[in-house]
């Protein structure tokens, strides 16, 4: 309930209604039901007494006329809470303008948040959090009392001074705030929202008293509660015969419009002529048959129509070829201004047109309707601002951004690209365990295709080529440039298995596709795949590929080689130990492995691990190997410090028996220590991180798991372990 949305429902709340007493009309409608427009009539009722808070709340009718419900609703809530409290006249006249206008800002708050169907993310909270604020910046244009303005701008505070931006807190913050934030967030629970369904009044009650002392002032929270456990209909109808009687009592509250203090020698229009006249926007003024009564010099630029040729003519789409951006003619039936005078709407859109050298422009038309003084429509003022240059400048951000992330000759993603969404996938699908593969390419003898054909062939082909890898991309997945003839697919949510099979598909269409600037001869490539597993890091998984890429040139080249387990290659899904065995102070991670593969195979694997996380063999004694890592493997910022670490591998063959089924099964078994230099490192707690994430990526590589005990029966004497003392 932190941040509650508008009231985008207008349900009545059970209960809440007031006995109807048949004998006054205006108490009868109060009472009835406030959730039609009826509630909203009361407005009407009560205009004389309201003043220019009237008009302001039709402003926010006309705009979202959900929230306006809202508003009146809870304005008549904390009118009869006040009363109930025995608040004095004067505090609830200031509680009660300042609830019925306390949403003001929605004014500003986008479509596309104001209407949204669902819940709002924490950029468009902020948006509408912003909006809030705003509700003060309107009042104080008209409103002249500080209790008002002190409420509003306080509405949205903490009881416990937490909420941001509003640094008040408890009783610092107005006791008409205070009342208008529970009387608002009540509301707000118990009516239908876009994004969940109205609460029961008992259950708004628990969560108003769940959140008192952080959100809401919890003395008034109770006080809410009496006052709900108690009969409304007689406080009800003291609201209504307040509000009825005291016309014009809040007239100074207002402050006097700009336009009544100049002298009434039609110098307001004066003003108004230079103002138009002077506008660099078009404005146009249209009769309700859509008639144009003036066209500014503004209209005059923007389409080139003079405005003696407009006016009288009818303003239908047509006349000045109005389009929606996707390029779609305007019928002259769906026309904006149409909609807002008939609606008695406004209309804010964004459109193309013809401007006046004949040329596309794109505009932003508001349409606001104009109604007498009997409320009937009389017409539209129409604005047509010209948005060119802020879509040029949106263009010229978008161009520099392709200029960062794409190579220019194949028009794919760079390298820079790929490091920066590579490191992403790496990270999201080690975290959601779900394979991710990279297809490493490389085109063959590319040298001699440009020693034959020349350079501007050899692009040519490069083109082609970065064609078809994109041809059999899949959504999420990424094709870049990796420098000169290579290129990377990553394979987004794909096993190896699956990535192979793309991979060579792409290798036979590019065996038999002809190129015409090598005439109509094709050229092949060779492919890496690996897929990600426990324990990678981007620059390992890219070791992997580039390994298996190797392999492929060495095989002859036109092929696709696969290496590493993968993910579902990792056996058993256990977590690592969380608290490793440590027989010495160097010793930083301790781990017995068992993996099926007998020894000599291992050996080949262990190849690949030393390779692909750039790691030095310092011994190999017999069945003990000591590995250094401190490459480029885990440091990848600048700022990182190299810890090297040393990773001691304890080999042995056991045999394990199954006397029930009379089988012998060989494994081999390994004894893991990583080992840090120094003993006292400050950089102890990082290094163990590290160190089991090499340990899980050795793991994969070794196709090994956890041992966790059984005494096997052993081949060969187990050697010692491989050192802390080292
Ligand atoms: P291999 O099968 O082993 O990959 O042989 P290769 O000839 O393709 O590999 P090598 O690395 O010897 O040559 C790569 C060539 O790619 C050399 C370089 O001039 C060419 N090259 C790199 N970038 C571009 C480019 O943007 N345009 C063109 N036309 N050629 C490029
Ligand atoms: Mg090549
Ligand atoms: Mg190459």
């Amino acid at each position: 309930m932190k941040i509650e949305r508008p009231a985008a429902q207008t349900a009545v709340p059970a209960g809440e209604g007031v006995a109807p007493t048949p004998a006054d009309p205006a108490q009868v409608r109060l009472a009835r039901d406030e959730g039609s427009d009826d509630l909203l009539k009361h407005v009407e009722l009560l205009a004389p007494r309201l003043g220019v808070a009237a008009s302001l709340f039709m402003a926010l009718r006309c705009r979202h006329k959900e929230t306006a419900s809202h508003s009146l609703r809870v304005t008549l809530t904390a009118a009869a809470w006040s009363l109930h409290m025995g608040l004095s006249d004067e505090q609830r006249d200031v509680v009660e303008i300042a609830a019925l206008l306390h949403d003001l800002g929605k004014l500003g708050v986008p479509d596309s948040i104001l209407l949204k169907a669902g819940p709002l993310t924490p950029e468009e909270a902020v948006v509408m959090c912003r909006n809030r604020r705003r509700a003060t910046d309107i009042l104080r244009e008209s409103c002249n009392s500080a209790a008002v303005l002190a409420i509003v701008a306080a509405a949205p505070a903490w009881f416990d001074g937490r909420f941001p931006g509003v640094p008040l807190a408890g009783e610092q913050i107005p006791l008409g705030s205070r009342i208008l934030s529970i009387v608002d967030a009540f509301d707000a629970m118990t009516h239908d929202q876009p994004y969940r369904a109205a609460m029961t009044k008992e259950r708004a009650l628990a969560e108003l008293a769940r959140n008192a002392g952080t959100q809401f002032d919890p003395k008034l929270v109770k006080l809410f509660a009496d006052f709900h456990r108690e009969d409304h209909t007689r406080l009800h109808l003291d609201v209504a015969r307040r509000w009825l009687q005291s016309s014009g009592a809040l007239g100074g509250i207002w402050r006097p419009a700009v336009m009544d203090q100049l002298p009434s020698t039609g110098m307001d229009v004066l003003f108004q002529n230079k103002l138009v006249d002077n506008m660099r926007d078009a404005a146009v003024f249209v009769d309700a048959k859509m008639q144009i009564l003036a066209w500014n010099p503004g209209a005059e630029r923007m389409t080139g129509i003079a405005g003696g040729a407009a006016r009288g003519r009818i303003l239908l789409p047509s006349m000045v070829d109005m389009r929606t951006e996707s390029g779609t003619i305007a019928l002259d039936d769906e026309s904006p201004i149409e909609e807002a005078i008939c609606l008695g709407e406004q209309r804010l859109r964004r459109l193309v047109l013809k401007g006046r050298d004949g040329v596309d422009l794109s505009v932003e038309i508001h349409v606001v309707p104009v109604g007498g003084s009997d409320g009937a429509i009389m017409g539209a003022a129409v604005l047509l601002h010209d948005v060119s240059p802020e879509l040029s400048l949106e263009a010229r951000c978008q161009s520099l951004h392709e200029m960062a992330t794409r190579d220019p000759l194949t028009n794919v993603a760079n390298r820079a690209e790929f490091n920066r969404v590579h490191e992403m996938f790496v990270v999201a699908h080690l975290e959601r365990r779900r394979p991710c593969s990279l297809i490493l390419t490389d085109i063959d003898h590319f040298k001699q295709v440009n020693d034959t054909y020349g350079h501007p062939a050899g692009d040519e082909v490069l083109k082609a080529f970065a064609r078809l890898l994109k041809g059999s991309c899949r959504s999420g997945d990424l094709v870049a440039r990796y420098g000169g003839e290579e290129f990377v697919l990553l394979c987004a949510d794909t096993p190896r298995q699956v990535a192979a099979v793309r991979a060579e598909s792409i290798r036979r269409t590019l065996s038999q596709m002809a190129q015409g600037h090598l005439d109509g001869r094709a050229v092949t490539a060779s492919f890496g795949v690996t897929e990600i597993q426990p324990g990678d890091t981007p620059s390992s998984m890219v070791a992997r590929s580039d390994r298996a890429l190797y392999q492929a040139k060495e095989s002859g080249r036109n092929c696709v080689i696969v290496i590493g387990t993968g993910l579902s290659g990792e056996p058993g899904q256990q977590e690592e130990s969380a608290a490793p065995f440590r027989t010495g102070k160097n010793v930083i991670l301790e781990q017995d492995l068992a993996s099926p593969v007998p020894m000599s195979i291992l050996i080949e694997q262990l190849r690949g691990f030393v390779a692909d996380h750039q790691a030095e063999i310092v011994t190999v004694d017999e069945n003990v190997t000591r590995l250094k890592i401190g490459g480029g493997w885990f440091f990848r910022r600048r700022g990182d410090r190299r810890v090297p670490l040393f990773v001691d591998l304890a080999f042995r063959d056991v045999v394990q028996e199954n006397e029930d089924l009379g089988k012998r099964r060989v494994e081999t078994q390994i004894h893991v220590s990583v080992v840090l230099q120094r003993a006292r490192d400050r950089r102890r707690t990082d290094a163990v991180d590290l160190a089991r994430q090499l340990v899980a990526s050795l793991k994969s590589y070794l196709m090994a798991a956890e041992n966790h005990g059984q005494e096997p029966t052993s081949l060969g004497e187990r050697p010692g372990s491989s050192g802390d003392s080292k």
